[in-house]
């Protein structure tokens, strides 16, 4: 398998350079260029085994230049009870009718940031050693809250590493703060910057693609790499749990072998819901993709009207890890649904970066139709829904799964689907 990057087709890299990498030279996110598939048996089979050989069958698929010892020494060291509170990794609690929270809080961090942060340093220093990178490498993280800590736990301490976190310092709560401020390790760095989320992730896009930078580190023997979710090892591990909670509701019972789901997925950067895209297009049975944002809607409207406009107010809300402007992993999606055509990336993204605004392709909107719904809600929204899932249910969401529980709401009584749906 290999990769393609999503603003040049031309360049074609194996796993371990798209995850060393990070990023492409030009600007580009790396995507595998088939989509692996798995069969219905594959996935309920999947259930009788343990969370990391879950994750193991998965990688295998799409790290193909990786070895079964390679990858089964990155999933053990990840996914185990050091780790984890709990033996099965994630956890699934059926709160209403036919609805499911997929709980992925279970890591150190208490981020769901964790299922992909504490397997990323095993991948990238895994990835160094097979294409003999004899180069420290340098991850650079632009963080609204869960990343930061998430990426600093996961990175503290391992060898042939450094890592530094730019947070927008108005941006984060106070407890995320402090998370990242008392971090130790001898590698790790910690920087608060005046801006929001966005001007922190274009201020680390453009040390990427800095080639005087680039250049200055390699002669002193670093090289930067990304722990954002621009990286595909990030992503990669992200579609396992969605794989995995399926064989799970099939091996309880709750639903039948092949019978379709829902998934309602709490929207930032676009990573997670891309993920369970990913699982999707593998062959887990998925009807509709539920796409929950806060009222920075910037991708509601886009899945609505096919026009991204990031020209609107910023607003800071309480579920700051959502409070995103520029959706990057919407560029691996279109990619994919244009059939890799790069030029029209290069025309759109650059559209995006000179005017805020690029409008899809009719087609293109049909495409975003068939697999996406898209909704969002308001702070005040999002704390009645946290009462309310706590008064009836005794069960506590936090501010992001919130925006999500309300966006389903609105979803099933805007179209009466009953389809059973998992909330991750
Ligand atoms: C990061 C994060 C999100 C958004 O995920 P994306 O992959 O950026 O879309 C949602 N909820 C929480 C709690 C997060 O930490």
């Amino acid at each position: 398998m290999f990769y393609k990057s999503t603003r040049n087709s031309n360049i074609k890299v194996s796993s371990a350079e798209a995850i060393t990498q990070g990023i492409s030279v030009e600007g580009g996110l790396f995507v595998p260029e088939s989509i692996p598939s798995i069969s219905l048996d594959e996935i309920t089979s999947l259930a009788d085994k343990s969370y990391a050989d879950r994750a193991a069958f998965v990688f295998s698929k799409f790290l193909t230049d990786f070895t079964d010892v390679e990858i089964h020494y990155c999933t053990d060291n990840a996914y185990n009870t050091k780790n984890f509170e709990s033996e099965s990794i994630t956890e699934i609690s059926h709160l209403f009718d036919g609805t499911y929270m997929l709980e992925l809080w279970h890591g150190p961090t208490c981020a769901f940031k964790d299922m992909a942060l504490q397997i990323l340093p095993y991948f990238l220093t895994t990835s160094a050693k097979k294409i003999n990178l004899d180069k420290k490498i340098v991850i650079l993280v632009a963080t609204s809250g869960d990343t930061g800590k998430a990426a600093l736990e996961g990175f503290k301490d391992v060898e042939g590493t450094q890592i530094m976190v730019f947070y927008p310092e108005q941006g984060v709560s106070p407890m995320q703060k402090r998370q990242m401020n008392t971090q130790e390790g001898g590698n790790v760095g910690v920087c608060a910057i005046k801006g929001n989320f966005d001007d922190c992730q274009n201020g680390v896009k453009m040390i990427f693609t800095n080639d005087e930078i680039k250049q200055k580190l390699d002669d002193n023997g670093l090289m930067f790499s990304s722990a954002n979710s621009i990286n595909w090892g990030r992503l990669v591990p992200q579609i396992v749990y969605y794989v995995s909670a399926y064989a799970e509701l099939v091996k309880n019972q709750e639903v039948a072998a092949g019978e379709k789901i829902n998934i309602v997925v709490p929207t930032g950067n676009f990573g997670n819901i891309l993920a369970a895209y990913y699982a999707k297009q593998m062959g887990v049975p998925v009807n509709k993709l539920i796409c929950a944002s806060n009222i920075n809607n910037v991708l509601t409207d886009f899945i609505n009207t096919g026009v991204y406009d990031r020209n609107r107010s910023f607003y800071a809300t309480s579920s700051p890890s959502m409070d995103i402007l520029i959706s990057s992993n919407l560029e691996r999606l279109l990619y994919i649904l244009t059939g890799c055509d790069d030029a029209k990336i290069r025309e759109w993204f650059g559209a995006l970066a000179e005017t805020g605004r690029y409008e899809v392709t009719d087609d293109i909107k049909a495409l975003l139709k068939e697999d996406f719904c898209a909704g969002f809600c308001d702070d005040d929204a999002t704390k009645t829904t946290i009462k309310k899932i706590f008064d009836e249910y005794s069960y506590t969401c936090d501010t992001h799964t919130a925006v999500a529980v309300k966006v389903y709401n609105d979803y099933v009584a805007e179209t009466g689907d009953k389809t059973k749906t998992i909330i991750a």
